[in-house]
């Protein structure tokens, strides 16, 4: 089965999320991504409330926030003494190198945005294809551990298919739209989340499952 067709389905089946990353600023979108890894989306909304409840909401407030107080508020995302590490050295660096800015770096051009995010500790190709795609709203798709799952279940690739090869494979299928490709890795994860869970899916209910090869 096309991408596009698994997007149409997927879309008829849970209706139009458009563009449903949550975000206020696009620096919260950064926040997000680093949390969210080996995390689940809860938790990270947990850990980005406590941000919020106290004005945690800028590279010059992490930057300058106690280390001991930045992992407590974001402890519920798991993984917290790294992830705070992290977000400390993102922020000093759009400091440093964009006053504090986050936009200056984003409006960069997509390859050299990619190839500056792809050089902090800590962020890989998943996590800066999550920043381009939601925070800079450029055309960059996104694949995940749902994505891989969906896809080699379905039969449409190995299960051990890089990263790369498999965002190469879904492009050349969809459409280069912004909103599609929000919308579509949206719709990945919802169905992995509630259909095509790891352990035992839910295939009875799947609109994709007459096309799939997992059964
Ligand atoms: S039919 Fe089952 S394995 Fe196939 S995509 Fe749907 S939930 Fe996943």
């Amino acid at each position: 089965m096309k991408s596009f067709e698994i997007y149409i389905i997927l879309k008829n089946h849970f209706g139009e999320i458009g563009s449903w990353w949550p975000k206020d600023s696009p620096f919260e979108v950064v926040i997000g991504a680093i949390l969210t890894q080996q995390s689940t989306w809860t938790n990270v909304e947990k850990a980005i409330k406590n941000l919020k409840e106290e004005n945690i909401l800028t590279p010059r407030d992490i930057s300058s926030i106690p280390l001991d107080k930045l992992k407590h508020l974001i402890k519920p995302s798991g993984f917290f003494n790294q992830k705070a590490e992290r977000l400390k050295g993102i922020s000093e660096y759009i400091l440093k190198n964009y006053k504090g800015d986050i936009n200056l770096l984003l409006s960069k051009n997509k390859a050299e945005l990619r190839e500056e995010l792809l050089k902090f500790k800590g962020v890989g190709k998943e996590t800066a294809d999550s920043i381009i795609l939601y925070a800079a709203e450029k055309n960059e798709f996104v694949v995940d551990a749902y994505t891989k799952r969906l896809y080699s279940r379905l039969g449409n690739v190995e299960e051990n298919i890089e990263y790369d090869d498999l965002k190469k494979y879904i492009i050349t299928e969809i459409p280069e739209e912004l909103k599609l490709y929000q919308e579509f890795h949206g719709l990945i994860v919802l169905l992995g989340k509630n259909l095509c869970k790891k352990k035992n899916p839910k295939c009875i209910s799947c609109p994709l499952a007459s096309k799939c090869n997992f059964n």
